[in-house]
């Protein structure tokens, strides 16, 4: 595993050049594009590691998949599915296209309309800090804390995440202030992660919610289903399809580099290499994840 990680790593880092930190977010300009990570846990208890898989950045959109997870646990899936959609947009994470239009709730938590209102059923629930305590439980990662520094800059800029919020509160699809449900919202996507957290929790929803460790069931076994479900049509932007294809192991990306996947029953795969593709996409993590899933045979259909 360690060879294949190794080899896996190099493929990652050759492609670094071709893609460009985010930069619409302005701290996030300052990543070095040239760190690439990976982490492998297996569900045999085995945790392989290969590059800058220690490196602190900020979760961003991955966070929508704990906040996922969290909700279908408070709420069941009847009820957030009752106000957010399952399918794939087609559109940029960040549209509003459709959401100005006739739509009468977002097409899917993964993208920003859908986690802005499955922060609004948060909110009136759990605070910043519970939530921040179950992500350190759901990362297996006790160090995870908010990057202040992401976090103003992305509140000072985040006049489109509010112009979405008010279309969301118009049509009766937020739980709380749109204050409220912006402020969490970005506070879970400024969260400071690694690669090796993102793993941990790649194998707890490989496991069904189990944590591998002790046991114990830290997510229902339906809540992990539909969260890989997602994951799986949602979770790459308007790659998701291309990706299904292509590597055919539930992910999700954040642009802040990371990537999260799932290899059911197997491992989870934890990746930072903040230069995106034009979708928003780690350019490495996706080369990275396509030689694993060939060389190991990961392809949800193989
Ligand atoms: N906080 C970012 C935003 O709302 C998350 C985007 C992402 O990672 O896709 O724009």
């Amino acid at each position: 595993m360690q060879h294949i990680l190794d080899k896996a790593l190099r493929q990652g880092r050759s492609v670094t050049g071709l893609g460009e930190v985010a930069s619409y977010i302005p701290e996030l300009s300052k990543a070095d594009k040239n760190h690439v990570g990976v982490c492998v846990m297996d569900s045999v208890g085995g945790c392989f590691e290969a590059g800058d898989a220690e490196e602190r950045f900020t979760i961003q959109s991955i966070s929508k998949v704990v906040s996922l997870a969290v909700a279908l646990e408070l709420y069941g899936m009847e009820a957030v599915f009752g106000q957010i959609g399952m399918e794939p947009s087609g559109d940029a994470f960040n549209s509003i296209v459709k959401l100005a239009g006739d739509a009468s709730r977002p097409y899917n938590p993964m993208v920003n309309s859908g986690a802005i209102a499955v922060a609004s059923f948060i909110a009136p629930e759990l605070t910043f800090d519970e939530m921040l305590e179950r992500t350190r439980e759901m990362c297996g990662d006790p160090d995870i804390v908010l990057n202040e520094a992401v976090y103003h800059s992305e509140m000072a800029t985040t006049s489109r995440n509010r112009a979405i919020s008010y279309l969301l509160e118009s049509k009766g699809v937020l739980r709380c202030g749109v204050d409220e449900a912006l402020e969490l919202y970005i506070k879970m996507c400024s969260l400071n992660v690694t690669a090796r957290s993102l793993a941990y929790l790649g194998l707890l929803l490989a496991n069904g919610g189990i944590r591998l460790q002790d046991g114990k069931q830290l997510l229902q076994p339906e809540t992990v289903r539909v969260v890989k479900s997602i994951m799986h049509t949602c979770g790459m932007y308007d790659g998701s399809g291309e990706f299904a294809v292509r590597v055919g192991v539930p992910t999700k990306s954040g642009v802040g580099g990371g990537l999260l996947s799932v290899v059911n029953k197997r491992m989870g795969i934890g990746i930072f290499g903040p230069s995106l593709d034009k979708k928003g996409n780690s350019i490495a993590g996706e080369k990275i994840l396509q030689f694993l899933s060939a060389q190991m045979k990961l392809h949800v259909f193989d």
